[in-house]
């Protein structure tokens, strides 16, 4: 008799969320123990307090060629994104420019944002999204207005991993004194990212997505672009953002931003190979579809679209053999809308329905990668066999074979 197999568990949604390192669980715990002083006390509880939090914000500067004083600690990325696309529009609508460009892909955070802005008076171009997933430069290019005040544009798409030329990006805005927002939340920690070099003024990170705990993100803001206050009260974030600061989340982030720059290339390498195996492998199966660009994207990213197969219900026969993953965004679940972001690089409703993102990360092994290769093309049968909409897209197949 055959023995069952042993019920695996393999994480494959790191877009959504990371498991929170093991070093910086450890570097958190004083803080939620011994050291739980306030930073602002004078005692040396708060002392070491404050002082962690400034050790953690230089971590975090030296992940992007920022300087310490250019970070500002916030509660995640959608805070992070909402803060800086809203003191741009301020600052910048006090010079008479109410023109913001961003594209069709960006993360809800931002879109969100940007259609406030744009019932409050703004002027809005949303960027088409080519099917490879990258935004062209030329075409931002001829949009650029003499009003334009911001451009934002997010460095890396959570769901289908196209990495954005952010550098020429930066480059065009600098030299026409248009400030450009990038929400890297999903490439800080996993790609080399550099504000200077990129000519970034304000970027978006988020803790949860690179190993740290969720709850903690920031905003990094360019020295010269006076950042107005968010919340009002104390003096906390150069008197930017009152209130208490999360020391221990703090303090993660920031142990986080120094594991991922330590071997950040080998890693990089590392993830990059399960990646390809992955997508070697399941484009073996028929009618499957890679998202977006195979060479610009993220190490970890695999987003697929099999065609005649439901996403949600896919998800659902994987959670049964133990494997988690997404159809795209977290956000876009438990809604039966497609995803904005297939349907931005023009992917049809019905492909866009069968979509499935896979994540990986360094904690992820090639016995994995293999586990998901040998579960996965007999549940996309399944689901086909049952199918009315394969059915059609198989006559249709026939069909046009037969024309030649
Ligand atoms: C996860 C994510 C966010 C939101 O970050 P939170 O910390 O969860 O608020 C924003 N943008 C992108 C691209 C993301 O992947």
């Amino acid at each position: 008799m055959k023995r069952a197999a042993a019920k695996r568990y393999v994480y494959a949604d790191n877009a959504a969320t990371t498991a929170v390192a093991p070093q910086v669980l450890q570097a958190m715990l004083p803080y939620l123990t011994e050291r739980f002083g306030n930073p602002s006390s004078l005692y040396a509880s708060g002392r070491e307090a404050k002082a962690a939090v400034e050790t953690a914000r230089s971590q975090a500067a030296a992940l992007l060629g920022a300087q310490p004083e250019e970070i500002f600690f916030t509660s995640g990325g959608s805070e992070a994104d909402t803060w800086a696309i809203r003191a741009a529009a301020a600052l910048q609508a006090k010079q008479g420019k109410r023109h913001i460009i961003t594209s069709r892909f960006e993360h809800h955070a931002v879109l969100h944002t940007v259609e406030q802005l744009q019932r409050e008076g703004f002027e809005v171009t949303l960027l088409n999204v080519p099917a490879d997933g990258i935004v062209r430069v030329k075409e931002l290019e001829a949009t650029l207005r003499e009003d334009t005040a911001l451009v934002t544009l997010l460095y890396a798409n959570n769901e289908i991993g196209t990495i954005q030329p952010v550098s020429e990006i930066g480059r065009l805005c600098r030299e026409r004194g248009i400030l450009f927002h990038t929400d890297a939340v999903q490439a800080a920690g996993h790609i080399p990212v550099d504000v200077v070099v990129s000519r970034i003024d304000l970027l978006s990170l988020s803790g949860h997505k690179f190993h740290a705990p969720k709850g903690v993100g920031a905003l990094y803001c360019r020295r010269g672009i006076s950042l107005p206050r968010l919340i009002e009260g104390g003096a906390q974030e150069q008197g930017r953002r009152a209130g208490t600061e999360n020391v221990p989340g703090i303090v993660g982030l920031g142990e986080a931003a120094a594991l991922a720059q330590e071997g950040m290339e080998a890693r990089m390498r590392y993830v990059a190979a399960l990646r390809d195996r992955l997508i070697d492998g399941i484009l073996k199966i028929e009618r499957a579809h890679l998202n977006g660009d195979r060479r610009h994207r993220l190490p970890g990213n695999a987003s697929f679209c099999f065609e005649g197969v439901d996403g949600e219900s896919l998800l659902h026969l994987l959670d049964l053999h133990g494997i988690c993953a997404s159809t795209g965004s977290a956000c876009a679940s438990g809604s039966t809308e497609p995803s904005h972001v297939l349907l931005a690089i023009g992917l049809p409703q019905e492909v866009a329905n069968g979509s499935l993102r896979l994540t990986l990360d360094e904690n992820n092994t090639v016995e994995e990668v293999d586990y998901i290769l040998k579960q996965l093309p007999p549940l996309v049968e399944r689901l086909r066999a049952l199918s009315p909409l394969w059915e059609r897209i198989q006559k249709q197949g026939e069909a046009s074979n037969g024309k030649g």
